[in-house]
């Protein structure tokens, strides 16, 4: 073995009412198709060679040091709490340390069956591997807390979705795999040792200078305002915005049926399974304040003083909306180029957006275009534009350099879905040259490049992705 993983396991270390005991289930034919070097270098990773690096990151071998488990959790889903959920098709292989100090979980995800398996087969397809690769490596090169992808590999195996297709597992890393659902099944079953456990554990974890329950409940509170008004800046929808894919880290989690908008519309929804629109572009803000009140929930069942902990938890979580609207305006202030704060900005944000949306402009290619003529080409009326330019122009003249920041605030380059779709159906056929060119495209995406200025594009009429299949 060349292939070298320092794990270093604290989860497993904890009592076994939090996980299952797991291996990976073995496939077949494992394949390499990714492996990222940079993020392995980063957790102290020595990579080995292709076919071995197949082996473990299939899960046909556990490497050295591993001890690999199913973690358990709950969740409410799309509103409706359900009382056991777990990693049903992933396992921890354990943590690592990286030069940086910081501590990461990585993760298996379609390594076969668990006990949290219910009726699903434990598997995930390629497609949704080749989405979270690219689209996760893209957040986190836009400055977005996200989980990440070390390695994907093709089983050689085909799981059967709405029709047969090829199996693949993905190698995720995070900073845990902790989530609000975590804290969730312990409070409604009234564990409070291990509830109490799970609370000092992600405090040592995450958030080493907070105090207590209402302390973590504030640090995931700030750590989501940060996140979520990120999301809106860059026009991310994640589609499944329930308590189990809800991270206390902050970080973006479970990618599934997600997607950047092309052209603006606050209602936006892409996942076909939410038919409601309950995560719909709009919402995500007050999903994460009702997510946050459920965390709220579970963690003032281990105070000892009942009253006076519901009194500072709905302080915390009723501060959400102030603190949210407050980090979005910082968001999009820069996005407009703007670093001082003055009145009316709110509403020179807000009358650009209602423009936006009432012309169909593309969100990203808008923005990036701001305080230049060439805005106007993304509106169906560039009247529209026009007007709005030159109140932008009297408010930017108090700027130094408005069109550096907005080009610095606003990227070039978003995973556009119907782009994702076309990388999807080429793997599909063993033509991984579009998963590869989106990589390395979107690892800078505040750069222009202009060889690639068809990635730039909205979808033409053949091209939109009408719905992003939750397919796991
Ligand atoms: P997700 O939609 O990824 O947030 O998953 C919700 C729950 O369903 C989690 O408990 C998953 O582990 C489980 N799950 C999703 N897909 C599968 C599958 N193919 N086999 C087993 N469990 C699954
Ligand atoms: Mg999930």
């Amino acid at each position: 073995m060349t292939l070298m993983i320092p794990f270093d396991n604290s989860y497993a270390l904890l009592p076994g009412v939090f996980y299952s005991k797991q291996a990976p289930v073995p496939v077949r034919a494992p394949r390499l198709i990714a492996f990222n070097a940079d993020l392995a270098a980063v957790m102290g990773i020595a990579p080995g060679d292709v076919q071995e690096m197949a082996q473990v990151f299939a899960g046909n071998e556990v490497p050295e040091g591993a001890d690999p488990l199913a973690q358990l959790y709950a969740g409410h889903q799309f509103g409706h709490y359900n009382p056991k959920l777990g990693d049903g098709r992933a396992v921890l292989l354990g943590e690592t340390v990286g030069a940086d100090g910081l501590r990461r979980d990585l993760q298996l995800k379609g390594s076969g069956r668990t006990p949290y398996s219910r009726q699903g087969d434990g598997r995930a397809w390629l497609g949704p591997v080749l989405r979270e690769y690219v689209v996760s490596e893209a957040m986190h090169a836009l400055g977005i807390a996200t989980t990440r992808a070390l390695a994907a590999v093709e089983t050689g195996e085909t799981v059967l979705r709405e029709a047969p297709l090829p199996g693949a597992v993905l190698a995720r890393v995070a900073s845990s795999h902790l989530r609000v659902g975590t804290f969730q099944i312990f409070a409604a079953r009234g564990e409070m040792g291990n509830l109490k456990r799970l609370t000092d554990y992600a405090i040592a974890r995450h958030y080493p200078h907070a105090k207590g329950p209402m302390g973590l409940l504030r640090a995931v509170r700030d750590a989501q305002v940060k996140l979520i008004a990120q999301w809106m800046g860059v026009g991310f929808i994640h589609g499944v915005m329930n308590t189990d894919n809800s991270s206390i880290s902050g970080e973006t989690i479970d990618y599934g049926p997600c997607a950047f908008m092309d052209g603006y519309h606050p209602n936006t929804v892409y996942s076909s399974i939410d038919r409601m629109g309950r995560y719909a572009y709009s919402n995500q803000p007050d999903i994460a304040v009702w997510n946050m009140a459920q965390l709220a929930t579970s963690l003032i069942q281990q105070m000892p003083d009942r009253e006076a902990a519901v009194e500072e938890a709905t302080e915390v979580v009723h501060a959400m909306p102030d603190l949210l609207q407050k980090a979005w305006l910082e968001q999009f202030r820069r996005k407009l180029g703007l670093t001082g704060a003055h009145d009316g900005d709110a509403e020179l944000i807000a009358d650009l957006l209602q423009r936006m949306a009432q012309n169909q402009a593309d969100f990203t290619n808008t923005f990036r275009a701001l305080g230049r003529p060439e805005g106007r080409d993304q509106f169906i009326d560039p009247a529209a534009y026009d007007v709005w330019l030159a109140k932008w122009q009297g408010r930017a003249e108090s700027e130094a350099n408005p069109l550096v920041v907005i080009t610095d605030t606003n990227p070039a380059f978003i995973p556009r879905n119907h782009r994702v779709e076309q990388m999807i159906q080429a793997a599909l056929v063993g033509d991984y040259v579009l998963f590869r060119r989106l990589q390395s495209v979107l690892a800078t995406p505040f750069a222009d490049q202009p060889d690639h200025a068809d990635l730039q594009s909205p979808p033409d009429e053949s091209e939109v992705v009408q719905a992003t299949f939750c397919g796991t």
